[in-house]
């Protein structure tokens, strides 16, 4: 993310593959000077880490854009609850080494550590694992400035709380969270290479460890890793499938080892070991696009061979393709709502004219199965479809129309999927 608070300057996502339309943007220190521009403030987005390429955080010319970095980060551990408090624009690589310092763990992590925790479950962001929701599920309790400049309390128990997480940011400025903890844990990660896709059995692959990956890059129909990510306190790794890889690998092609968690069955700590990406380092390529799906679970294979069909537009302009599962999520605008997923996400060339008629193809195929995309990642489905996929569109838009009233928080992105 680049760009000077202050000015409308040239702000844009992390890939840099979009500049927001802010008419200002702004970096407070203190939760007093954040609070001054809200109220100050017709049109507001709030900026987490900038990780989305979706126009999702973008204000629109006449709003404000007002980033988190810069506001004192707050971990607080009560290792008695099993719980942390912590304030939104945390990152993740952060937090979890404050957790793992008391002893304590999260339930589960994306591929990289870099992003931060309230822009993560604002866009239902996951890892991976058959019994493991998007990291939103380990929310217990959200802390919101809402645009009248009140600050409100939204625990797990309420019956709006399964509106308030994943909220594409349009409820307010989620100021803390708390989240559940374990005991800190180890893992191992395994790779085994060269699966073919003829004749793959998805339900055994996929629980074959605690958090398992697939990676291809269609160029055959052969998924070239399988990352299974063990917990030592799990069942042992047994993978009679593909053989395992001699030597670390990087998910993307060409891309260093070096910059991956330690592979290779080395035991470690749960949080450098479940992320593929070191917090070190700059995570996948750096120059991408990504899209990702959410389709049914039992529909896996189904899907992959639909991808397969079209294999060769696919790979034209594909870096690497990952496959995981995430496990159903109450959260109203989850795209793993009330439904086991197998997660399709693809990185792509950073090259919007030639990738946008390969995803539109990528819709078309995958479209039988009905696919949610990733609120964070590229997508051409019209919203009228996306809406069609959201039973429960109309409680969130009585949440917004409950805790902001005006629409401060709502920008075009959340408008066109709101719209009746
Ligand atoms: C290299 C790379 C790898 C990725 N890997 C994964 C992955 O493994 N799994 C996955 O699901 N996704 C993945 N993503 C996507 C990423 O997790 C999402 O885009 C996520 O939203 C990033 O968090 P952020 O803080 O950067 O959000 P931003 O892009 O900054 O914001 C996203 C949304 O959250 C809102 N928001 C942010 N902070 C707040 C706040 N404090 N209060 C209210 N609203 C807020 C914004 O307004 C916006 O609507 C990846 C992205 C990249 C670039």
């Amino acid at each position: 993310m680049t760009g000077t608070a202050g000015t409308a300057g040239a702000v844009t996502n992390w890939a840099r593959t979009l500049t927001y339309t802010a008419r200002a943007f702004h970096r407070p220190a203190t939760l007093d000077a954040l609070a001054a521009v809200v109220a100050g403030s017709a049109r507001v987005r709030v900026l987490g880490s900038g990780h989305s390429f979706s126009r999702i955080a973008d204000p629109g010319p006449q709003g404000v854009l007002v980033s988190t970095a810069g506001l004192p980060p707050v971990i607080e551990v009560d290792t008695a609850a099993r719980t942390v408090r912590v304030s939104g624009g945390v990152r993740y690589a952060e937090l979890a080494r404050g957790v793992h310092a008391r002893g304590l763990a999260l339930p589960n992590m994306a591929s990289l550590p870099h992003i931060s925790v309230a822009g993560s479950v604002a866009t239902g962001t996951h890892g991976s694992g058959v019994g493991n929701g998007p990291l939103a599920s380990a929310v217990r309790e959200l802390e919101l400035l809402l645009a009248d400049g009140s600050t409100v309390r939204i625990g797990r128990g309420e019956a709006r709380f399964d509106g308030a997480v994943t909220s594409l940011g349009a409820l307010g400025v989620v100021t803390a969270l708390t989240l559940d903890l374990e005991p800190a844990y180890e893992v191992e990660q395994h790779v085994f290479t060269e699966l073919p896709l003829d004749g793959l059995d998805f339900t055994a692959v996929s629980a074959a460890g605690y958090s398992v990956s697939l990676f291809t890059d269609w160029r055959e129909p052969v998924l070239r890793h399988v990352w299974v990510k063990r917990r030592t306190d799990g069942p042992a790794v047994r993978f009679p499938w593909a053989a395992p890889a001699r030597v670390p690998v990087h998910p993307v092609p060409g891309m260093p080892a070096t910059h991956c968690t330690e592979q290779l069955g080395v035991p470690g700590p749960w949080h450098e070991r479940l992320p593929h990406f070191r917090a070190e380092f700059t995570p996948s390529s750096g120059a991408e696009i990504q899209s990702e799906y959410l389709l049914p679970r039992p529909a896996a294979v189904d899907a992959l061979r639909a991808v397969d069909g079209i294999r060769s537009a696919v790979a034209g302009v594909l870096q690497t393709c990952e496959v995981r599962t995430v496990a159903a999520d109450p959260q109203w605008l989850s795209p793993a709502h009330a439904r086991d997923s197998v997660a399709l996400h693809f990185t792509w060339v950073p090259d919007e004219a030639a990738v946008l008629p390969v995803v539109r193809r990528l819709e078309e195929a995958l479209a039988p199965f009905d696919p949610r995309p990733h609120w964070g990642k590229v997508y051409a489905m019209p919203p009228a479809v996306v809406r069609g996929r959201y039973a429960r569109l109309a409680d969130f838009r009585e949440l917004v129309g409950s805790l902001d009233p005006g629409g401060k928080f709502t920008n075009a992105f959340v408008r066109d999927l709101l719209a009746d």
